[in-house]
């Protein structure tokens, strides 16, 4: 490996197309390139200490450059570093990591696990498993795939498709047909009210209209994330998943949560939806299963979903899943990963050190006029930044706030990442009421350089 700056500065500018950015904003502004990672804290090439206050991209729960999990990936290697799971092969990490998930979503009544390479993997999985299980139940025009306004589901063409903001969709149209967006309830931005319960039933009401509007019977399923994160940390109020979930059983249609970033204890609980006392028919998992230390995704069905397989059906094969799917060096590594987050209570972690930095987020509001609102749940929190706060008017990019206010960030040790007018924080689950003190401190100092 070749860890000379000036060479990879050099090339990473020539060679590297980074996702999410427009290439000439990146070759402008040179990326902070990470060398090296130890629990909260990264180190770019120079040796510079940052605190991790995204954990990479929601990812990295269990911190950085854990031996339990490079323990569990080098044992795998010694046996064997890949062998697929299609038809009349599997392997032992892959099996394992199953029962391990159905075990852990009992109460869910989750049964079957579908393994591949992320999250947008685990989303595309999940709309096609839905499509497919209305043919097998002999309801073939139950196509349709209902999502909220802001959702973020991944980057394929039909998560995109579900996709709920135009950034990620308009290059890429046209999209998928058969997927429609209906209201977020996002308390901070709505024309309606600002009593949640309220928010919550006119938002559930949305979906239950737009399922009669389309017909029931032409729809399959409505995707949600149970907080949605890359819209900007919309925590729902705490009536809204219950009143989807009724919505869904009354009309016979799916609810698929995309857990991809609120699976495995983020919001302080193990899973986003049961953090709102409601069972998905379908789950998409990726991130938090193996704190990215190698891509993983799985997409997990409960037993009514799953109960469709077991008819004799000319649909009946999955005709779907990836060369990676059930990767055993994935697999072993989201074993141990699961091991630490049960050993170290990082759910319960997450609910305690998460209440606190939002307290603190409180404090920070209190002093800085460009802090709109602040909001989240257990470790996914949010700055939601405003030019006014009365009008809740958001910087215009020619502001360039958020580009002048994570490079005050950076200067300061703090990796900081903005996204359309938020600053996204989700730090490893590991993270202390210490590190919560550091961050604030930071972002108290950042915030006072960042004039309007
Ligand atoms: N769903 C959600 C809710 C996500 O936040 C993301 C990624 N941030 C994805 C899907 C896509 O995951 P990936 O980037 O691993 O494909």
């Amino acid at each position: 490996m070749n860890e000379n700056r000036n060479f990879l500065d050099a090339h990473n500018a020539r060679a590297v197309w980074h996702p999410m950015v427009d290439p000439k904003v990146m070759e402008a502004n040179p990326p902070i390139i990470v060398a090296r990672g130890e629990g909260v804290r990264v180190f770019d090439t120079t040796g510079k200490p940052y605190l991790d206050l995204v954990a990479a991209l929601w990812n990295v729960n269990v911190g950085h450059g854990r031996p339990e999990l490079k323990r569990a990936i080098v044992e795998q290697l010694d046996r064997i570093a890949y062998y697929s799971t299609f038809n009349g092969y599997s392997n032992p990490p892959s099996i394992e990591l199953s029962v391990l998930l159905t075990e852990m979503l009992a109460q869910e009544k989750m049964a079957k696990v579908l393994f591949s390479s992320g999250g947008s993997d685990a989303v595309e999985t999940a709309i096609k498993l839905a499509r497919q299980y209305w043919k097998l139940e002999g309801q073939p025009e139950r196509v349709k795939i209902i999502s909220l306004k802001y959702g973020y589901h991944g980057v394929h063409l039909g998560g995109a498709s579900a996709n709920g903001n135009p950034a990620f969709r308009r290059a890429y149209e046209p999209l998928a047909p058969g997927f429609l967006q209906v209201e977020s309830p996002f308390l901070y931005r709505n024309p309606w009210t600002q009593d949640p319960d309220e928010l919550a039933t006119i938002c559930a009401g949305d979906l239950d209209r737009e399922i009669q509007f389309q017909g029931a019977d032409t729809v399959a399923a409505f995707i949600a994330e149970p907080v949605q994160g890359a819209g900007g940390v919309i925590v729902p109020p705490a009536t809204y998943w219950p009143k989807v979930r009724e919505i869904c059983d009354r009309h016979g249609v799916l609810l698929i949560s995309d857990e991809v970033v609120t699976g495995f204890g983020r919001t302080g609980s193990l899973f986003g939806a049961r953090g709102w006392g409601v069972a998905p028919d379908i789950m998409a998992l990726a991130k938090g299963i193996n704190s990215g230390y190698i891509p993983l995704g799985a997409t997990i069905v409960n037993e009514r979903v799953a109960g469709a397989w077991r008819k004799d059906h000319p649909l009946a094969a999955i005709m779907h899943g990836y060369t990676y799917s059930g990767h055993p060096l994935a697999c072993a590594a989201a074993l141990a990963c699961q091991q630490i987050v049960r050993d170290e209570d990082l759910t319960g972690n997450a609910e305690r050190v998460g209440a606190y930095f939002l307290e603190r987020l409180h404090w920070l509001k209190d002093r800085h006029a460009a802090i709109g609102d602040v909001r989240g749940k257990g470790l996914m929190l949010t700055i939601e930044c405003v030019r006014d706060r009365k009008s809740k008017q958001p910087f215009a990019p020619a502001d360039s706030y958020g580009a002048r206010l994570c490079a005050n960030g950076l200067a300061r040790g703090l990796v900081v990442r903005w996204q359309n007018g938020k600053v996204i924080l989700s730090p490893p689950l590991v993270f202390s009421r210490e590190n919560v003190d550091e961050a604030i401190a930071g972002l108290d100092a950042a915030f006072a350089a960042t004039p309007l």
